[in-house]
């Protein structure tokens, strides 16, 4: 008899994360520094729009400085390099974020290149990639780090254990991979990535002991892929029609949740799992960046 699945809860493990930076932030205040972020946004996308607000808002009620720079769609790469440029160089400003995806005019590879790695607190530049590659101290692409911290929090051990990462995108799939091989805590996990080209993913998901899907495909992973006691964390974030709703859509993971539920260990919900910590830990970014940069 199966016992009933924890669930992994991020708005707590982020409510735990934002508490833990507190001490930091009064510190910064005492000596007049005031944690600075600045995100940029081109264009009109809702998505993007709805996401640097709530970025601005949370940003503000931990007591650090927040903006946002609004471009027009057909801003140019020039217009962009441009603020990055002067951002870089503002000593106030202390992380920087350019909110993607950008229109396709845009090089997205150079507008990253050109923001200073030390405020690079979305952890997309190729330094702060590299650095976290081979184990030195960077700022980490934030939903995999906060995937960490959920595991950490709900003292799910990685160590020793075979993980299989479903995606092999540069901000969650190939970082998230990279960092439970990593040696030590959180690390030291046996890692297999799946992606588009992988044949019968099945064969490897059943063999998991922790999954972590960011594929972005509705419910992929049901439960006869899965075998029993497994943790899954979802990470995909997928909006499917609803007439029921008044908004006409709801927001599924990758995972189907009600069919796998009775045979997991524990489980990440969405909403409320790996979507919630993807701010704090850029939150937790800015304030080491600032810490960095000022004391
Ligand atoms: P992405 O760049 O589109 O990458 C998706 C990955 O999934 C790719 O590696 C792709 O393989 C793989 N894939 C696609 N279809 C597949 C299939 N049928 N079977 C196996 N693998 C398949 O997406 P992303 O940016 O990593 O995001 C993934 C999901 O996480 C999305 O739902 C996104 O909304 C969500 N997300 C959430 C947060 C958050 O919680 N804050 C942050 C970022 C992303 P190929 O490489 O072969 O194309």
């Amino acid at each position: 008899m199966q016992n009933s699945p924890l669930i992994l809860d991020g708005k707590v493990v982020a409510a735990d994360v934002k508490n833990r930076l507190k001490d930091d932030i009064a510190t910064l205040l005492s000596k007049n520094i005031v944690p600075g972020l600045t995100a940029i946004l081109v264009g009109e996308d809702p998505a993007s729009q709805v996401y640097v607000r709530s970025k601005e808002r949370q940003a503000k009620k931990l007591g650090l400085h927040s903006d946002v720079i609004r471009l027009d769609a057909h801003s140019t790469q020039a217009e962009l390099l441009a603020i990055i440029h002067q951002l870089n160089n503002d000593a106030k400003v202390h992380g920087i974020l350019v909110q993607l995806p950008l229109p396709s005019h845009f090089d997205e590879d150079a507008v990253i290149e050109a923001i200073n790695p030390e405020k690079d607190v979305d952890g997309f530049h190729p330094i702060s990639v590299g650095r976290m590659q081979i184990g030195l101290d960077s700022f980490i692409s934030c939903t995999p780090a906060g995937v960490l911290e959920i595991l950490d929090y709900y003292k799910i051990v990685t160590s020793g254990k075979h993980v299989v990462v479903i995606g092999r995108s540069n901000i969650v799939g190939k970082p998230m991979a990279n960092l439970l091989t990593r040696k030590g805590k959180r690390g030291d996990a046996t890692v297999t990535v799946c992606h588009s080209r992988t044949p019968n993913m099945a064969l490897f998901t059943r063999q998991a002991d922790i999954i972590i899907a960011a594929v972005g495909v509705p419910e992929l992973i049901t439960a006869d892929m899965i075998k029993d006691d497994v943790v899954i964390v979802d990470v995909g974030i997928n909006r499917v029609g609803d007439a029921k709703l008044e908004k006409g859509y709801k927001l599924v993971g990758d995972v189907d949740y009600q069919s796998v539920l009775p045979k997991v260990k524990a489980i990440t919900p969405v909403p409320g799992g790996v979507g919630v910590m993807t701010i704090a830990m850029l939150l937790s970014n800015t304030v080491k960046a600032a810490k960095k940069l000022s004391l």
